[in-house]
Order: C-alpha cells, then sequence, then structure tokens
C-alpha cells in the first residue's frame, strides 16, 4: 500500500494505527528504494517478506476475471495487499488490462509452474534484435530484476576480492556451455586461421567439451609436477600467435592440481596478443585467494573473461553462471550478451538475486570467512586421519579449496581395485569425494588421456579428493572421516580375504 492508499485508509481504520502500520511498510520500501539507486548488495540481507515483496504478484485477474470484478474492488485486493512496486505486476503479462494477442504473451498453464516464477515469464533479452542484457518491452519487472542481478553479482565478485570488475554479465547457462558462448564471442575478434585454444590440462570433461562445442580445436598442455608456463610458451611459439584463438586457464580444481599461474599466463597472453579466457568456477568461494590471483591477473596482462558457476558459489540450483571482465576490458563479454541468439530463461538470475538479496554483503562475507575455516578443519581432520591410517595428506598449497588424502597404504595387493573405495563410500550415502587410481586411460572427446582423473599422465601415488566447498560444515567432514574409516576397515578385510582365499 502507497502513501495515497494509507491516507484513505484512515478514513476506515485510526490514524495512529494506519500511520505505524504505515511506517512499517515504509521502511521495507526504503529498502528498496535503496537498492534502486544505489545498486549494490545491501548490507545486511533481507527478510524473506521484503524480497518477495520486491517481486511477487499473487494470483491475478485476467481479463475474464476483471469483467467479474465489483468496481469497488482496489487493484491491490486483487493481488494480495503487497504494494504496487512489485517487479512482477510491472510485467505486460499480469496488468490488469492487458490483452495478450501475440504469440508469446507469458502465458503460463499451471497455477505451481507460475508460483515457482512469481508469474515472471517473459524471460530476459530481446529476440528480434539487441541482446541478452537488452531490456524486454513487455515486461519491465523482469528487465530491472535482470540488470539488478548483474549489478549485484559483480558487487558480490567485488567483495570476494575480484576488484575492478568492469562487467558480470549473469547468463542461464552453466558454466560449461558459458565458456563455449565466451570462445564462441571469441570467433570474428582472433584473426581466421586462429583454431586453436591452448588448455593446461584439468581432467574435468566439461572443460574439454566446452572447447569442443565451441568449434576450436583443443591443444592439451601437459601440466608439470612442480607447474611452470615453460610449456604454454612452447606452445605458443610452435603454432604461433595467429593460429591460436586464445588460452583457457582454470583456477578452480580438484587437488593435486594447482590453480594455472594465472599471472603468468595473462602476461604471456599480452605480449603475443593471444585471448585469454578464465575457468574460474568456484574461484570465488575461495576468497581472497583465487579472486586476487585472477586480479593480478587482469592487471599486469590480458583476461578477456572470467567465467564462475553460480551454483557453485552461492548455492542456488544448477543453470548459470557469471562472465565478468575488468573494467575497460569488457569487450568480449558485451560480445557474449549481444551474440546470445533470442530471449533467455530468466530463473538462474532470479535464484541469484534473492540468494545476495538474503545474505546481503554481511552475510556473503559471512559465508566466505566460515568457507575458508571449514578448509583449515578439513586440513586438521584429515591429517589427524591420515596419521591414524598411515596415509598423508598432499601437499597442494596452490588449491585453496580441493584436498587430497594419500591412498598408498592399500599397495598392490590382492583384492578389488582401489577405485571400489569410491562404491563403498558413495553406498554409505557420501557424494562428492573422489578415488584416483593411477594409471587409468581415457578417452575425452576423441582425446587419448593417461593417468585421467590425475591431471598427469603419471602421478606417483592413488588418492582420494575432498572439497572444502561452500556452505559445507565441519560435522559433514567429521560424518566423512568416520565412514572413511569403516570403509578403510572393511577394504582392508577385503584384501585380506583375497590373500588368504
Ligand atoms: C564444475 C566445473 C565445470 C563444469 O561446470 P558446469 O556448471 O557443470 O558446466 C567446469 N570446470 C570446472 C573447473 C568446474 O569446477
Amino acid at each position: 500500500m502507497d502513501a495515497d492508499n494509507c491516507a484513505v485508509a484512515c478514513s476506515l481504520v485510526s490514524k495512529t494505527y494506519v500511520q505505524q502500520g504505515s511506517q512499517a511498510l515504509a521502511a521495507r520500501r526504503r529498502l528498496i528504494k535503496t537498492l534502486l539507486s544505489q545498486r549494490r548488495l545491501p548490507e545486511q540481507g533481507w527478510d524473506d517478506a521484503t524480497i518477495e515483496m520486491l517481486l511477487q504478484a499473487r494470483r491475478l485477474p485476467c481479463i475474464a476475471d476483471k469483467r467479474q470484478l465489483s468496481s469497488r474492488t482496489a487493484p491491490w485486493q486483487a493481488g494480495d495487499g503487497t504494494p504496487f512496486h512489485d517487479a512482477a505486476m510491472m510485467d505486460s503479462n499480469n496488468f490488469l488490462d492487458n490483452v495478450g494477442v501475440g504469440e508469446r504473451e507469458a502465458r503460463v498453464a499451471s497455477e505451481l509452474v507460475a508460483r515457482r516464477h512469481y508469474r515472471l515469464a517473459h524471460g530476459i533479452g530481446r529476440s528480434g534484435k539487441l541482446d541478452i542484457a537488452a531490456e524486454q518491452p513487455k515486461a519491465a519487472g523482469s528487465s530491472l530484476l535482470a540488470k539488478l542481478t548483474h549489478l549485484l553479482a559483480a558487487d558480490a565478485l567485488e567483495a570476494a576480492g575480484l576488484r575492478e570488475v568492469g562487467q558480470a554479465l549473469v547468463v542461464p547457462l552453466a558454466t560449461g556451455m558459458a565458456i563455449t558462448a565466451t570462445l564462441l564471442a571469441l570467433r570474428g575478434t582472433r584473426p581466421p586461421a586462429a583454431r586453436y585454444v591452448l588448455w593446461p590440462r584439468i581432467d574435468q570433461k566439461t572443460c574439454l567439451k566446452s572447447i569442443q562445442a565451441s568449434g576450436f580445436e583443443p591443444v592439451v598442455v601437459p601440466l608439470r609436477l612442480e607447474g611452470d608456463q615453460l610449456a604454454l610458451c612452447q606452445q605458443v611459439e610452435q603454432l604461433g600467435a595467429d593460429a591460436i584463438a586464445c588460452i583457457v586457464t582454470t583456477t578452480s580444481c580438484f587437488a593435486p592440481r594447482a590453480a594455472d599461474d594465472v599471472v603468468a599466463v595473462a602476461k604471456l597472453c599480452q605480449q603475443a596478443g593471444v585471448a585469454h579466457i578464465i575457468n574460474n568456477a568456484y574461484g570465488p568461494t575461495a576468497a581472497p585467494w583465487s579472486c586476487l590471483q585472477v586480479c593480478s591477473a587482469w592487471r599486469k596482462g590480458r583476461v578477456d573473461a572470467v567465467v564462475q558457476s553460480t551454483d557453485k558459489n552461492f548455492m542456488v540450483p544448477v543453470g548459470g553462471a557469471v562472465i565478468a571482465a575488468r573494467a575497460g576490458a569488457t569487450q568480449l563479454v558485451e560480445r557474449v550478451a549481444s551474440l546470445y541468439p533470442g530471449r533467455a530463461c530468466m530463473s538462474p538470475l532470479l535464484d541469484l538475486l534473492i540468494t545476495l538479496l538474503h545474505w546481503g554483503a554481511t552475510g556473503w562475507r559471512r559465508m566466505l570467512q566460515q568457507r575458508e575455516q571449514l578448509h583449515s578443519a578439513t586440513a586438521r581432520l584429515l591429517r589427524q586421519f591420515a596419521e591414524q591410517h598411515g596415509e598423508r595428506v598432499l601437499e597442494t598449497p596452490g588449491n585453496p579449496i580441493s584436498l587430497a588424502l594419500s591412498l598408498a597404504s592399500f599397495g598392490p595387493a590382492a583384492g578389488p581395485p582401489i577405485t571400489f573405495l569410491g562404491s563403498m563410500l558413495f553406498g554409505r550415502c557420501v557424494s562428492g569425494t573422489r578415488v584416483v587410481a593411477r594409471g587409468k586411460r581415457a578417452e575425452v572427446g576423441g582425446l587419448a588421456f593417461a593417468g585421467y582423473g590425475a591431471h598427469h599422465d603419471a602421478y606417483p601415488c592413488d588418492y582420494l579428493t575432498v572439497a572444502a566447498a561452500l556452505g559445507t560444515l565441519e560435522a559433514d567432514i567429521e560424518e566423512l572421516l568416520q565412514r572413511l574409516a569403516r570403509c578403510f576397515g572393511e577394504f582392508r578385510a577385503r584384501q585380506q580375504k583375497a590373500a588368504s582365499g
């Protein structure tokens, strides 16, 4: 209810009470106004009611219902009494007097589906022309929420240590597809002969597929056990800069792989005139470590785009990514937005917006701090466990999220293969750990890999990885280790049985 309506309400209910109620409404409206004018994360997170006040449209009448509405029904009574700046009500499908006769009028058959989307059904962007970040004429509310999402995402990245973000484009594509979209946008900006993408090896199939899906040819650059960038420099020299579209580096990955030296690669790319895309999938949660690396890379060298997952960083359902670039170097990100063909789903943006408003800057920083503490706790608990079981935690200072526990004490013995330990854990409802055995050969996207899973042809030992990811609790790690201890016991028993039988 706005101020005018409150004034009218005073003729029905005592002025004092209405005024008090009106002040309570105004306090929430001020939060929304501050958000719209400052376009930054609110310092304190909002309660759900305020978030819904910004978003929602409850069941609204269609034109047929409306003929039956008495003339005395105030417009807001058709909804639930929440005031008119509700974004959903600013979209044409929710107008009181809208007659939609086009083929795409945000008609939604199921009430459940309509509610699930807060009646925001037009999506984002504009099919005919412009791009995914363009305003949608039929949907002022959706357009507004989408813009806020891009801005708050930039702010959240800044808070995680990624300074000088010039643009953060939130796309309804998960990380792999967002990398593909970024690579596709690179076409036409590189010499026509540029067909290679140099890619320091990371054994995650998505990464390789994201390059192949863009039509570029991946050149796998092997890692050394003690990382250096020599191999990349040699490749650039050998192939020639004009044959290379870009280098895709990775900052967040399973241990024991370390983050790539993105600063050195950024410098190399600048010298050679080659584009550089950073796969920073869950880098922001490794704040400030990863973001400082990326930040230093885009200050000291060339970084065209940095891609991060929304689910891994912001605890939303899978489906989105943030493609960011430094202020003054946003051409590629803008190209991704403008090449996007057609309209796009808004849900991943809405999920992110709601979550960022729910946390506020304080809540987001707290999440990041808790994750850092969890990493130290996980390392400590894992070391204790390793000592008790004759194993060790692999030294991986270049990886601030994932940890690896050696599985050396099981030796080359009779009994099940070491990967069976992974199945045992999975059977005990532990998900997310990976058991990597030496010597696995794999073919991914037509390319052959030795030692697949370990990011290296010949990693010296078998191991198990554990992630200290955002939202994981110390209790989760403790429970994991208890179940792991039981699995260790059972595995050894099987080995003994196999040896004696
Ligand atoms: C998770 C992850 C991906 C794949 O992300 P999707 O969101 O599933 O596309 C790619 N690269 C890295 C480093 C990842 O961690």
